[in-house]
């Protein structure tokens, strides 16, 4: 029965805590600019199924993908193992599933090969991050914590998966010695091959269920960790890719949106009859009012979409690994970009937290990337493509761009004549739309 109670409350206090960490999460990105994304309903519901359930992208890069596959799966199908638990743990029962039978015993059996396909893909997920040291997992943005987050996740896995299994192995020789409680029930191709090569059936019966229940709690105690862990790690991705997916740009990838404002303008000048807009106003974000911007200067100047964007990042790399910009050696990084991004905005929310509404700090997101990395982007959307989730960064990109030049009218020197002949010519070039023909000319 104490064990049933304290089963209970740190059941619910690992729920508490995710639940109240989500909603901080959800609560930081509804900081950014509200935008409406509910159209091609039927199409979005497919592009989920296909990219975010089927890992379509993930598995351009084989070897990657269907080992990311194998830990996907194994992450979910195993969770049935663990609802049977909590039952278990909260009722006193022990494998409550039991009555269903040999589909019970196919269930257990299934997750336990699962079990040793996942801990398999994590040593060699480990093996292409610290031996093979693949580039993309060195570049600068993943000194330091970044790295440390994925290993933390890698090793946690192989420690709950060896947990499962020995718990497994366990019951497995005590159901054969049948000690009271340990119902005979599940098949165990892997932890029978454990317990015999360990000769767990030499074992005393009480060291036995110690070892069975240590594991037990072991296991559970580390799965609810990992619950309140992803909410502060890069591993936010298995519960955000679904929705980042769902709300991701069907338009194609290199149309821009433009600023409805600016559109207004224009028709305005072309056309005196059409009334010039009216300036938006300012939003109240936590407190706070924030002025409308042309482009991004902060999170609160981003779309929302672009903030779970931000969340949804997985550091993988892959748009970096196809960034032509940062092949040819720019100080661009497209992965850079999306965890700067995400680092502002948790840095947002703690101040938001601490003083209970948000006060300038004299930082934004320019404070963390440069123009250099700004203007070094060929908005080619190679880094769209290959983002497994579908995230956007140019979009990020192309907003800073805007907020530089409309608002603070720094530009690249390149960029000055064009814009210059633009506004003078209304065309790119030296020379006024009168002129055009004159290539047609005898010299
Ligand atoms: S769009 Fe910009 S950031 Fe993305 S791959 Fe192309 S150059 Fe790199
Ligand atoms: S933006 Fe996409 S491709 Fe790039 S690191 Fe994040 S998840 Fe990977």
């Amino acid at each position: 029965m104490i064990a049933q109670v304290v089963f209970g409350i740190l059941l619910i206090a690992a729920i508490a805590l995710f639940a109240r960490n989500l909603g901080r999460i959800g609560r930081n990105i509804h900081l950014g600019k509200p935008q409406a994304i509910n159209d091609r309903k039927a199409e979005r519901w497919s592009t989920m199924a296909r990219v975010a359930l089927g890992q379509s992208k993930m598995v351009v890069r084989p070897v990657a993908g269907i080992m990311h596959i194998l830990i996907y799966a194994g992450f979910i199908i195993i969770n049935l193992e663990v609802l049977e638990i909590i039952i278990d743990g909260l009722f006193g029962t022990h494998r409550i599933g039991a009555f269903l039978g040999g589909f019970y015993d196919f269930l257990i059996g299934s997750f336990e090969i699962l079990a040793i396909g996942v801990l398999l893909a994590c040593i060699v997920f480990i093996a292409r991050r610290a031996i093979i040291q693949l580039p993309r997992f060195h570049k600068p943005e993943m000194k330091g914590w970044p790295s440390k987050d994925a290993m933390i996740i890698l090793v946690t896995e192989i420690v709950l998966m060896c947990a499962f299994l020995t718990m497994n192995a366990a019951d497995f020789v005590l159901q054969g010695l049948g000690a009271e409680h340990y119902t005979q029930a599940g098949s165990f191709p892997v932890s029978a091959a454990i317990a015999s090569t360990l000769n767990l059936s030499n074992l005393q019966p009480s060291t036995l269920i110690t070892l069975e229940r240590t594991a037990w709690w072991f296991h559970i105690i580390g799965i609810l960790a990992f619950l309140n862990y992803l909410v502060v790690s890069k591993h936010l991705h298995i519960l955000l890719a679904f929705p980042n997916v769902w709300y991701s740009k069907l338009q194609p990838r290199t149309e821009f949106a433009n600023m409805p404002r600016i559109t207004g303008e224009v028709k305005s000048m072309i056309d005196p009859s059409v009334p010039p807009p009216d300036p938006a106003p300012a939003r109240t974000v936590a407190g706070a009012e924030v002025p409308e911007r042309f482009g991004a200067k902060d999170i609160f100047d981003l779309s929302w979409k672009s903030l779970m964007d931000a969340y949804s990042c997985t550091e993988c790399g892959r748009c970096t690994s196809e960034c032509p910009a940062n092949l040819t050696g720019k100080l661009l990084s497209p992965r850079k970009i999306m965890m700067d991004t995400r680092d502002r905005l948790e840095e947002v929310g703690k101040a938001i937290d601490a003083k209970g509404k948000w006060e300038d700090d004299g930082q934004s997101l320019h404070s963390r990337i440069s123009e250099e990395e700004l203007w070094a982007c060929t908005t080619c959307n190679a880094c769209t493509q290959a983002c497994p989730v579908n995230i956007d960064p140019v979009s990020i990109i192309m907003e800073m761009r805007r907020y530089k030049v409309m608002e603070e009218s720094s530009t690249r020197p390149a960029l000055t004549s064009m814009f210059n002949n633009v506004e003078n010519n209304g065309a790119p070039w030296a020379f006024g739309a009168d002129r055009r023909m004159e290539w047609t000319q005898d010299a």
